[in-house]
């Protein structure tokens, strides 16, 4: 048989993929839990990661706030791209005879972690993955990035008892992240600590990006509860407009209260379910993080300035939702029936 590692970057199921490489357990030695091949496959020895691009014409209209709906589509179709991708090559390597797991792109957890799945620890992180077979790098915001797709890249892997040779990772001067913050800027929950810095080791070599503060930040925003950035000039797509705390102990019952109060909102056009809140759909309304990183500065520039600019959010009570200014969102909340506001906001 030809070189098993040829064959499986020649095979169709990576064929639609703008990166693939290989990780094993020498390459991701030192990381963190999350990065331990075993966890899924007892005898695994080593990783085909691939990544797939998310349409950044798409992007850029969902960040103007001109189409919500069609990069979502465009999100979930390539996130079952990289998960079907992912399966099709755990049956090739199994016809193979080897042994081999599918990773999903999303939504699995472990749940024999405290705090069980709520925690949504992924089984196994491919941003790591991506990192360590040399596909991706990180930027400051800990996404992950490549030259030609930003951050706008959705990846896969499989994991296998096969002894791949590893892909080495990129050289640190392929980087393009400049640390402009933007991705900082364009996260209204704060999530990532301007001054933190965490610190990871793969392989050997040592990677850094900002430290996360509490995933509760993330939850409450991007799973849609609030969006209205603290300065009340700009929203993410969601119409709430819940106050985001600044202390960290302050996100949990924030997020409990949004939570319960966001139950009867109209449904938004759209939508996915999701394992943690199944009852409802849930729209994609933020991700600004990593859609505003590419490559190109003056681009990345442009798109942070279209994301201020875009005004706000409001949802009509036959749930579809209008971009106003900042000014209008105000009065439209304030004529509200108070039932229905407190549905969106506290006051
Ligand atoms: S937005 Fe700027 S700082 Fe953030 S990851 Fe991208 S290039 Fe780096
Ligand atoms: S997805 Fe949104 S809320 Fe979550 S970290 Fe990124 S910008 Fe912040």
């Amino acid at each position: 048989m030809e070189n098993l590692n040829e064959i499986i970057v020649d095979a169709q199921w990576t064929s639609g993929a703008c990166a693939v490489g290989v990780a094993t357990l020498e390459t991701l030695a030192g990381g963190p839990p999350s990065v331990d091949l075993t966890y899924v496959l007892p005898n695994a020895k080593s990783a085909i990661v691939f990544g797939f691009a998310l349409d950044q014409e798409l992007i850029d209209r969902y960040l103007r706030k001109e189409d919500r709906l069609s990069h979502e589509q465009d999100n979930i179709r390539v996130n079952l791209l990289a998960s079907g991708t992912a399966l099709f090559g755990e049956k090739f390597l199994k016809e193979l005879g080897h042994d081999a797991y599918a990773i999903c792109a999303n939504t699995v957890y472990r749940n024999d972690v405290p705090g069980g799945s709520a925690v949504m620890m992924p089984d196994l992180s491919l941003r790591y993955l991506a990192v360590a077979s040399g596909i991706a790098h990180f930027g400051l915001s800990g996404n992950v990035i490549t030259k030609n797709e930003g951050a706008g890249i959705i990846f896969g892997a499989i994991v296998t008892s096969a002894e791949l040779e590893p892909t080495p990772p990129l050289p640190d001067e392929d980087d393009y992240c400049d640390d402009c913050k933007l991705c900082v800027a364009s996260c209204a929950s704060s999530m990532m600590d301007p001054d933190g810095v965490e610190r990871v080791t793969l392989g050997g070599k040592e990677y850094t990006y900002s430290k996360r503060r509490t995933y509760h930040r993330c939850d409450f925003v991007c799973g849609g509860f609030t969006g209205l950035h603290p300065s009340g000039t700009w929203s993410t797509w969601s119409p709430g407009r819940f106050l985001i705390p600044e202390a960290e102990e302050e996100f949990y019952p924030a997020l409990a209260m949004a939570v319960q109060a966001s139950v009867n909102r109209p449904q938004i056009e759209g939508g996915y379910r999701h394992p943690m809140l199944p009852d409802r759909r849930i729209a994609l309304t933020c991700g600004n993080c990593h859609l505003i990183c590419v490559a190109d500065k003056a681009e990345r520039a442009k798109r942070y300035k279209a994301l201020r600019e875009s005004g706000c959010v409001v949802q009509n009570p036959d749930g579809s939702l209008e971009v106003v200014s900042a000014e209008e969102a105000t009065e439209r909340l304030a004529a509200m029936d108070p039932e229905k506001r407190l549905m969106y906001e506290s006051f």
